[in-house]
């Protein structure tokens, strides 16, 4: 598909065909749950390789140490504070390399990647995005970073950020991922991408209740995230059961 134009590559980036694009936004509770998950792991390993004894908390809550509704958290983490939006950095840049140089073939590959793309992007711009202006919100990782290492550095590599995710505007232009992406989808090929759903999505309702820590309030910010997790479950599963029992003889 060499000859589309540019607003077209970069339409059939995010929105291959209807249903690619539909799987996307079905993927966004367990998306929301998974980038949370790898920021606070980075968190959690970062405290346990500086002899901390942290806990993971990878879920919406109210937090009585931070005093208000956050996404996740790491208890009792010492170390670089950074370390998840550094990591996140070169992860986004290593999938933007797959993205120039490479054209998997396989559906459910492809979706995976601009979905974990997607979830990469946004915590990293939703972390250093207010860093732009040098307006850092207090009690934030990146405030924090700008604290120890400089304000002028923090806003720095808040803009490297952003350009890095508005490279995508070039090099839409001469990337190779077009060349194999597949014929457009129907409603029965997404299994594959729904069990993977399900499974992420399953394991964040299960370990909404299996954490444990004093800070830890379940009021209404961590019901509406775990019930729209739970739909989110039950359509893929919904969707597993009823592609299956048609792919029966
Ligand atoms: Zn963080």
């Amino acid at each position: 598909m060499p000859n589309e134009s540019y607003g077209t590559k970069l339409l059939r980036f995010w929105v291959p065909d209807l249903w690619s694009g539909l799987w996307l936004l079905f993927g966004l509770a367990p998306l929301f749950f998974f980038e949370t998950f790898i920021h606070e792991g980075l968190h959690w390993l970062t405290a346990q390789a500086s002899g901390g004894s942290p806990v993971l908390i990878p879920f919406a809550h109210f937090n009585t140490s931070f005093g208000r509704n956050i996404n996740g958290a790491t208890m009792d983490s010492p170390g670089f504070i950074a370390m998840p939006q550094f990591v996140a950095f070169l992860l986004m840049v290593g999938v933007i390399l797959l993205f120039v140089f490479t054209s998997p073939r396989s559906r459910f590959l492809r979706l995976v990647l601009t979905w974990w793309y997607l979830g990469l992007a946004v915590d990293l711009l939703f972390n250093t995005g207010r860093g732009l202006v040098g307006a850092f919100k207090e009690g934030t990782d990146w405030a924090k970073f700008a604290a120890d290492a400089g304000s002028g550095l923090a806003v720095f590599l808040s803009w490297l950020v952003l350009l890095a995710f508005l490279s995508q505007l070039v090099w839409i232009a001469f990337s190779r991922w077009h060349e194999n992406r597949p014929p457009a989808a129907g409603f029965f090929d997404f299994r594959p991408f729904a069990i993977f759903l399900a499974a992420v999505s399953l394991i964040a309702v299960i370990l909404s209740f299996t954490v444990s820590h004093p800070a830890i309030v379940r009021n209404w910010w961590f019901w509406m995230i775990w019930i729209w997790q739970l739909a989110s479950l039950a359509w893929a599963v919904f969707y597993i059961v009823r592609v299956t029992a048609r792919s029966q003889p």
